[in-house]
């Protein structure tokens, strides 16, 4: 529970152990910091919480500078509400302080029921912020990825495949572009049904990311045909790796129901040397091979003959 976390930066120590005792008793886990760099610093930190409760006066940074340091970050780190403490009640200081970008004000001495109320209202919006960055990152997941295979889909392999070229041009390195299809995978649904030909897809895109680096891509390219891009591959790397993806197919059943259905694949190769080639192109280049290796009677990897 990130939002039960919460940054307490103050310097006075009877203020510390006031605030603190009344946060602890509602539940909040508290972290203190006793001036504003060392509050502007944990902030800073990735795992930081998001609720900070920022005294004005401070040494070091005061509280409004750690406000506008937190709003000069981008909209992509995490949000920070803010409330903020002041002895100050004139209007036009609070005003100041909004405009610095704290989310609330509280002026001391206050009653501790009111800066409960202010947290609950900072929590609520710290949870709903957090359900919508959950909601967007599902969202993103399933515009690049394959429902089925889990595995990136069309557009997202193949955007890969183009920054991946960017980089080998600039690196002056290969990219290893190899596109799989399974044999006959009609017959499997046609006989075995169409949810165990998902099964079989599955299980395949399990062996194939088991087969790759962490910098390596695979994505699912169309119904039972899938796209490898391998950064720095040459022709020999590449024809290595197809080789271990043949033998990971070959080397057990599927599922146990598959045990006596023998599952094999055809691969297409093309190598971008130095990251030459569109991708359309390149993309032309890997299926002609796969149709080659199609003809020559499936289950073997064919490479283009520029490479
Ligand atoms: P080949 O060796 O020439 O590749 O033969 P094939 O039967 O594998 O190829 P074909 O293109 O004739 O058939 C592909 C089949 O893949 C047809 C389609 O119904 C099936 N398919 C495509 N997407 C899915 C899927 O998500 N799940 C299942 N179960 N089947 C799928
Ligand atoms: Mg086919
Ligand atoms: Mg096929
Ligand atoms: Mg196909």
């Amino acid at each position: 529970m990130l939002a039960k976390r919460i940054l307490l930066a103050e310097d006075s120590r009877v203020y510390q152990h006031l605030i603190s005792g009344y946060l602890r008793e509602w539940g909040f886990e508290v972290e203190l910091a006793r001036d504003g760099a060392q509050a502007w610093k944990r902030l800073e930190e990735p795992d930081a919480p998001m609720l900070a409760l920022l005294d004005w006066v401070l040494p070091g940074l005061n509280g409004i500078e750690v406000c506008r340091n937190i709003r000069k970050r981008g909209i992509d780190e995490r949000y920070v509400y803010t409330v903020l403490l002041t002895g100050k009640s004139d209007k036009k200081d609070l005003v100041l302080a909004m405009e610095a970008g704290a989310d609330d004000y509280l002026v001391k001495p206050f009653e501790p029921q009111e800066l409960r109320a202010r947290l609950l209202a900072g929590k609520r919006i710290l949870d709903l912020h957090n359900e919508l960055i959950s909601a967007q990152e599902s969202l993103r997941f399933a515009a690049t990825h394959d429902f089925l295979t889990r595995l990136w889909n069309r557009a997202e392999i193949v955007s890969f495949l183009e920054r991946e070229l960017l980089r080998a041009i600039r690196e002056k390195k290969p990219v290893g572009i190899v596109l799989l299809d399974v044999d006959h995978f009609k017959s499997i649904n046609d006989s075995l049904g169409h949810q165990t030909g998902d099964i079989v897809l599955k299980e395949l895109a399990l062996r194939l990311r088991s087969q790759l680096r962490g910098y390596d891509g695979v994505g699912r390219y169309g119904g039972e045909e899938f796209l490898l891009v391998l950064p720095g591959c040459d022709l020999a790397g590449a024809l290595a790796r197809t080789a271990e993806i043949q033998r990971s197919v070959a080397e057990a059943p599927f599922t146990p129901d598959l045990a006596k259905v023998s599952i094999t694949v055809s691969m297409g190769v093309t190598i971008a040397h130095c990251g030459a080639g569109d991708s359309a192109t390149l993309l032309h280049d890997a299926d002609l091979a796969l149709y080659r290796a199609k003809n020559s009677g499936r289950d073997c990897v064919e490479h283009s003959s520029v490479s």
